[in-house]
């Protein structure tokens, strides 16, 4: 019997936590903003190709930029800080932000290649794949 299919709210909120979008068990996390390259689990390749996670570094270079701009104006409205002071108390706030961006992007882009591959049936094919190897 087939399981039901898992849901984008789902394999994202897993995703978020650390763990495989697919089986909810296995952690993919190696360290904060390093993911394995498959689940220890079920054995879903996070990692398919070379540039896969190119989404993910768009996304965390977007979530940097309005970071940037929202640090830059709440420093100028709130404070009377000179422009070198700003730049020097808003750069180490930014690099902390986009570390954060930058994990929060890969787990969220990993469920977003999950949802994509499940419309495809292409995880179907990594699974067969994965147990093909697995059996040699
Ligand atoms: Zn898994």
């Amino acid at each position: 019997m087939k399981e039901p299919p898992i849901t984008f709210k789902t394999s994202l909120t897993r995703a978020l936590r650390g763990y495989c979008p697919a089986c909810g068990k296995g952690r993919i996390v190696r360290r904060f903003t390093d993911l394995r390259r498959d689940c220890p689990e079920c054995g879903w390749l996070l990692e398919r190709e070379p540039g896969a996670i190119t989404g993910a570094m768009t996304i965390a270079a977007i979530l940097s930029q309005f970071a940037a701009v929202g640090v830059m104006l709440l420093c100028w409205w709130l404070t009377d800080w000179s422009t070198p002071r700003i730049l020097l108390t808003g750069l180490p706030i930014l690099a902390v932000i986009s570390y954060l961006a930058l994990a929060i992007s890969k787990r969220a882009w990993i469920a977003v290649e999950y949802a994509t591959d499940m419309r495809t049936d292409e995880a179907d094919d990594d699974y067969k794949r994965r147990a093909y190897r697995k059996d040699a």
